[in-house]
C-alpha cells in the first residue's frame, strides 16, 4: 500500500545517507556511548560495555511495540495511522507515567538494529504516514544506525521524534536533517516540579534550549493534505493544581519560538503509577483547569492549538 501523502516530500535523511553523513553520525553517536552524555543526565558510563546510567539500559536495544497508532494527533494519524515504535525505559522518572510498564519496568524485547530497520520498513509498507519514535532519547545511536540501514532499502517517510523534552542540544545537533518532526512534551515551567515529579533537576532550563534547537532545525509544523511532514509539534499535558505551569510554557512558545507553534494542549491526565503518593496529583483535572490553560495559550497569541474537544468543555 502506498502512503497517502500526495505530493513529493523527500526527507533530508535520504540526502544525508547519499553523502555519507549518516554513517559519520552513527560513528560519532556510537562513540558517545563509551562515556554516555547522550542526554542531560550526563552519566558518563560506558554503555558499550553494558554499564547502565539513569536510563537503566546498557548497549541493548529494547522495543516494546511496533504498530500503526490511531490515537495520536490527527495530523500524524491521517488515514492509515502513525507508525509507532515504542522504546523501553526512559531518561526521566515521572511518577505519574501512564506507560510505566514500558518506561520503568522495561517491558519489551531485545532486538538488533537490523530488526528495528525492518520494523520501520514494515510500517511504511502498510501505509503509515510516518515513523513515530516514542521515548527515543537513550537509543539515538541505534536508531540512527537503523535509519541508515532502512533508507538504503527504501525508507522515505518522515521520522517523528516523540520525546519528554529532556534532551541534550549536542545530541539534537547530531539529529539535524535526520528528524523531520520533533514532538517534545513541555511538562513543567519550573525546575522544582521537574525534580519533584520527574526526578530531573533542571527540566525547565533544559527543555527551553532543546525546543529552540528543534525549531531551528525544522521550523513550524508543515501540514500537507492533512498530514504533517515537517516541523515542531509541542505537547503540553495540563496537570492538576497548575503544576504544569501552563502560562510560562505558552509565553515561552509565543515569544521565544513562534506564535505559529503547533501545540496540543492535552486534557487526559489521570493519576497512574505512583501519582497517588502525591495528593496534589491524585486526581484528574477539572474542566475549569483545562479551559484556563487554553485561554492562556490564546492570550499569548498562539493560534495553532489542538484542544481535547472530547473532554466536553467547548
Ligand atoms: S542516555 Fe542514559 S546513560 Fe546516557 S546520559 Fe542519558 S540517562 Fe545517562
Amino acid at each position: 500500500m502506498k502512503t497517502l501523502i500526495s505530493f513529493k516530500y523527500e526527507p533530508r535523511y535520504v540526502e544525508l545517507n547519499e553523502k555519507g553523513i549518516l554513517r559519520d553520525r552513527v560513528e560519532i553517536l556510537r562513540q558517545i556511548l563509551n562515556d554516555c552524555t547522550l542526554c542531560p543526565r550526563n552519566c558518563h558510563v560506558n554503555r558499550n560495555l553494558g554499564r547502565k546510567g539513569k536510563c537503566r539500559v546498557g548497549k541493548e536495544l529494547i522495543i516494546s511495540g511496533v504498530h500503526p497508532h490511531f490515537g495520536e494527533e490527527n495530523c500524524l494519524v491521517g488515514t492509515n495511522g502513525s507508525g509507532t515504535i515504542f522504546f523501553a525505559s526512559c531518561n526521566m522518572n515521572c511518577i505519574y507515567c501512564q506507560n510505566y510498564e514500558i518506561s520503568r519496568f522495561k517491558r519489551g524485547e531485545i532486538v538488533t538494529v537490523e530488526t528495528l530497520a525492518e520494523s520501520m520498513l514494515f510500517l511504511q509498507r502498510i501505509g503509515c504516514h510516518n515513523i513515530n519514535l516514542v521515548t527515543p532519547t537513550h537509543y539515538v545511536p541505534q536508531i540512527v544506525e537503523a535509519i541508515e540501514i532502512a533508507v538504503k532499502k527504501g525508507l522515505r517517510i518522515p521520522i517523528v521524534y516523540n520525546c519528554g523534552g529532556y534532551e541534550s542540544v549536542e545530541t539534537l545537533k547530531l539529529l539535524d536533517g535526520i528528524i523531520d518532526i520533533y514532538m517534545p512534551d513541555i511538562k513543567y515551567s519550573d525546575n522544582f516540579y521537574g525534580l519533584r515529579y520527574s526526578g530531573v533537576p533542571d527540566y525547565w532550563d533544559v527543555v527551553r534550549e532543546a525546543v529552540k534547537e528543534m525549531w531551528r532545525q525544522v521550523g513550524d509544523l508543515k501540514i500537507v493534505d492533512g498530514v504533517a511532514v515537517k516541523g515542531l509539534l509541542v505537547r503540553h499535558l495540563v496537570l492538576p493544581n497548575n503544576i504544569a505551569g501552563s502560562e510560562k510554557v505558552f509565553e515561552f512558545l509565543a515569544n521565544e519560538i513562534s506564535k505559529n507553534t503547533y501545540v496540543n494542549i492535552m486534557a487526559q491526565y489521570r493519576p497512574c503509577f505512583n501519582a497517588y503518593l502525591k495528593p496534589e496529583l491524585a486526581r484528574r483535572i477539572t474542566p475549569q483547569e483545562y479551559s484556563e490553560a487554553v485561554k492562556l495559550a490564546i492570550k499569548f497569541g498562539l493560534s495553532r492549538i489542538e484542544i481535547s474537544s472530547w473532554y466536553g468543555i467547548f
